[in-house]
């Protein structure tokens, strides 16, 4: 099955210059589903694995997905304002502006073992900032994997210090 077919290229969105990979057609459609999660838990399997971390909103698709399938605790890393308890942050770039996630200061215990997932690695910073927040927790970090990867955006690089898995790379 080639997922490729079920990722739509929308040009200039969100903003001009941007071709946004819509990964819509895949969750929509229960066998390409199935199977990304499938690959993705190939490419992890050997892996020591207590949770999987995800951002809001897309990351909790396939992150939620793969934690299910792989029976693993699933961790929202999540936009301003959507946490209730006591949080921790962490500032980025994106592809196309700036961010700052949040995660619960509890969500993490010291030694946890964390995978971190989300459907999309562009330039890396989202990444990066799970990392920051993971381990300022002290969870320890196995590595990460992505649906698709934006090769020409070098996000592998800044994140290079652990495995970066990626499905399908443009
Ligand atoms: P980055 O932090 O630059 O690696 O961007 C990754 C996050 O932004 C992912 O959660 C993606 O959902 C989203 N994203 C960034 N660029 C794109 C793009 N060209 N197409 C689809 N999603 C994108």
């Amino acid at each position: 099955m080639d997922l490729n077919k079920y990722i739509r290229d929308v040009v200039d969105y969100p903003k001009k210059g941007i071709i946004f990979k819509d990964l819509t057609p895949l969750w929509k459609d229960k066998d390409a589903f199935h199977q990304a999660v499938v690959l993705m838990a190939e490419k992890v399997k050997h892996e020591d694995i207590d949770l999987i971390v995800g951002a809001e909103s897309r990351g909790f698709l396939i992150g939620a997905a793969l934690a299910f399938y792989m029976g693993k605790g699933f961790i929202t890393v999540r936009k301003p304002n959507k946490l209730p308890c006591k949080t921790i942050s962490a500032e980025y770039e994106l592809e196309y502006g700036k961010n700052i996630l949040y995660m619960h200061e509890d969500a993490i215990k010291q030694g946890d073992k964390v995978l971190i997932v989300d459907d999309l690695i562009a330039t890396g910073g989202t990444a990066v900032a799970m990392i920051d927040m993971t381990k300022r927790l002290g969870g320890e970090i196995i590595g990460s994997a992505f649906v698709v990867e934006l090769a020409f955006l070098n996000g592998r690089q800044a994140i290079s210090d652990y495995p970066v898995h990626s499905l399908l790379t443009y």
